[in-house]
């Protein structure tokens, strides 16, 4: 496992085609990919290189199983994984992950169909073939906004707050729903009702769901034959826009807003960063999980004894140079 040795977290970069509107205003592809190298080179000029790179014409089926099918393997053995889509706006977090009502209500797989649905059809194929265990698949959805939690499938239609609580080494959120879930048809559609709550709420809020953290998380329970129970759970994080706090930098409320994403970021790639080294693993105690409500949230699942990947979404125009830069430069670190 994890533990010792290999870093926990493995990073991916993924770009997104060029837009029709980006080509419209002249703008130009500043990325090449060298895939033997896993190497992403931008600007003729700088090379990164990660754990994985998919280039804009990766397909979400691709992206799924080199990065995040043996998650799901991993989560059905009993250990926690996270998956994290990181980058600016526009750059194809949401469409990676399948945190949007697109991108996530089909049932049979299609083209578009994100990181989401497809390890949750995944998880329920595989139970399927468990035979010697009982299991119970549980779903929990919340955003992030403001350091504050809100539970994206409560039934109550404003959003409720809910409390972070931590019980011996696990991460326990009171007030939160767990729905119980008996097959994937089920499962989708908490995730398509959360999706559409997230987007309600952002334009209630007069504020858009960039600015904040949606956290979808797949709780597995296995009964096993001898009475012994094992729980795991798999976090697929739609982290906020990474440009926020630039952006955003001297406006009243949006700046506080600004910060605070800022908090949960730097606090993640903080966590990672640490993680990634060996020394840093030896001294979990020490790894600043209580920075933010995300880190504290994913506390147990981005740890020396879980697996995380991060995809580190970016646009390719060469009008974004900066921020791809930047997204890069974070991504880099927490290798
Ligand atoms: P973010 O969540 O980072 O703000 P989105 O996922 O909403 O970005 O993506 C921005 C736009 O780019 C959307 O219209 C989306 O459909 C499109 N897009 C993103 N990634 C891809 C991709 N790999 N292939 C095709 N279109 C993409
Ligand atoms: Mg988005």
């Amino acid at each position: 496992m994890a533990e010792g040795k290999e870093c926990p977290v493995k990073v991916a970069v993924r770009s997104r085609p060029l837009s029709v509107k980006e080509e419209h205003d002249g703008a130009t592809r500043c990325l090449e990919f060298i895939e033997d190298k896993s190497q992403v080179v931008v600007a003729l000029e700088k090379g990164f290189t990660f754990d994985y790179t998919f280039d804009d014409e990766t397909t979400q089926e691709t992206v799924y199983k080199k990065c995040v099918a043996h998650l799901v393997d991993m989560v059905l053995q009993g250990y926690n994984a996270t998956v994290l889509a990181y980058g600016q706006t526009g750059s194809g977090k949401t469409y990676t992950m399948g945190t949007d009502y697109h991108y996530s209500n089909q049932l049979t797989e299609t083209d578009i169909q994100g990181i989401i649905p497809r390890a949750l059809i995944d998880i329920f194929k595989k139970i399927k073939d468990m035979p010697d265990a009982e299991c119970l698949v549980k779903i929990s959805f919340i955003e992030i906004y403001n350091e504050e939690v809100y539970d994206l499938l409560s039934t109550v239609r404003q959003r409720k707050s809910v409390h972070i609580q931590k019980q011996n080494s696990s991460v326990v959120v009171l007030g939160l729903e767990e729905l119980k879930v008996n097959s994937v048809e089920v499962a989708l559609s908490c995730l398509k009702k959360g999706c559409e709550t997230r987007t309600k709420g952002a334009t209630a809020l007069n504020a858009n769901s960039s600015r904040s953290h949606a956290i979808f998380t797949v709780h597995v329970e296995q009964l096993l034959v001898d009475g012994y129970k094992k729980k795991s759970k798999l976090h697929l994080v739609d982290l906020a826009g990474s440009e926020m706090v630039r952006k955003t930098k001297s406006e009243g409320d949006r700046f506080k807003e600004g910060v605070n994403i800022n908090l949960g970021l730097l606090a993640l790639g903080n966590v990672i960063n640490i993680l990634c080294t060996e020394g840093g693993r030896k001294q979990q105690n020490y790894i600043p999980y209580r920075n933010s409500t995300l880190t504290r949230f994913l506390k147990d699942s981005i740890c020396g004894n879980s697996l995380t990947v991060m995809i580190a979404c970016i646009n390719p125009a060469d009008s974004n140079l900066v921020e791809t830069v930047d997204t890069l430069r974070y991504a880099n670190r927490a290798r």
